[in-house]
């Protein structure tokens, strides 16, 4: 999709149309990307939802290193906050995603029909960050033979409930949210995956983190992927991005091989990975 650039009316209206379809909705199906699932959130999002039920869905897991992926599920539960993995492009998971929905809602739904309320369907929205996988998911959640449920009291001039399951349906129109560019680090993990695609990055700064980071975490990858040897790993980063740079057949045209290892990574070439970390020893 086109980059967003975001400005402050424009986040003031994020915020203002989110708001209005949190009054329709049950739940908060917050995406965040598997593979940067701290640096894909937005700074704001609680602060918006307040204590509507909410699920954080990490997309991509396909993508991610499976481990680290268990590892925030576990923090994000131990943070109050249930969390799946899906990979939308594969396996999703209609069931599964309106159960733990229902789990999540289970008084308030056991409340409605203990006051003789009819059942109706669960009513979730889907949020987060450009590229994070909004389409993507809400097209594999919703059965499109019979999509569109029609108009309903409550739901914004040209905006539709989608029918997931009987028992769940999806507003069409994802809420987006703003990327955080706290620091440096969460920059540059937003412009390794792909999150962000503007120029607020230069591409060899993303590549020589990207060095840094598969020589720490994932140094077989590395190895395996481009042949280096023992030696090659003394070298320091800029100096083994110069090493790619010639081994590319680029000459001294680093910025190019930048954007090759770039692209590598963000198609997985380098295997599964997790650019933010959670440690086993933090969740004690
Ligand atoms: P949106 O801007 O949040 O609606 O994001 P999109 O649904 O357009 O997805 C952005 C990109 O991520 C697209 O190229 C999708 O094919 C890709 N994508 C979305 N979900 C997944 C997933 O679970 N796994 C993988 N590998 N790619 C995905």
């Amino acid at each position: 999709m086109a980059t967003i650039q975001w400005f402050p009316g424009h986040m003031a209206k994020a915020i203002r149309q989110l708001e209005e379809n949190l009054h329709v909705v049950d739940i908060v199906f917050e995406l965040v990307d598997a593979r940067i699932p701290q640096s894909s959130r937005n700074p704001e999002i609680e602060r918006i939802i307040k204590d509507k039920p909410h699920l954080i869905i990490m997309t991509k897991s396909d993508l991610a290193d499976p481990e680290q992926t268990k590892n925030w599920i576990k923090s994000f539960k131990k943070g109050g906050l249930p969390a799946i993995a899906v990979d939308s492009k594969a396996n999703i998971t209609t069931k599964t995603i309106t159960h733990i929905t229902q789990d999540i809602l289970g008084d308030k739904l056991v409340h409605e029909e203990q006051k003789g309320l009819k059942e109706r369907p669960i009513r979730a929205i889907t949020v987060g960050i450009p590229n994070v996988g909004k389409s993507t998911l809400l097209n594999r959640l919703v059965n499109k033979r019979a999509a569109q449920v029609g108009d309903r009291p409550g739901v914004t001039k040209g905006q539709q409930w989608l029918r997931s399951s009987s028992k769940l349906q999806l507003l069409d129109t994802p809420g987006i949210l703003w990327p955080k560019f706290e620091d440096e680090e969460t920059g540059q993990a937003l412009a390794l995956t792909g999150a962000i695609k503007d120029q607020r990055f230069a591409s060899d700064d993303v590549a020589l983190y990207a060095l840094k980071f598969f020589r720490r975490y994932y140094p077989q990858a590395l190895i395996t992927r481009y042949k280096l040897s023992e030696a090659d790993f003394a070298l320091s980063d800029v100096d083994l991005l110069l090493k790619l740079t010639k081994q590319f057949g680029m000459k001294d045209d680093y910025e190019r091989a930048s954007n090759r290892l770039i692209l590598d990574v963000r198609k997985g070439k380098l295997g599964r990975y997790t650019l933010n970390r959670m440690g086993a020893d933090d969740l004690e």
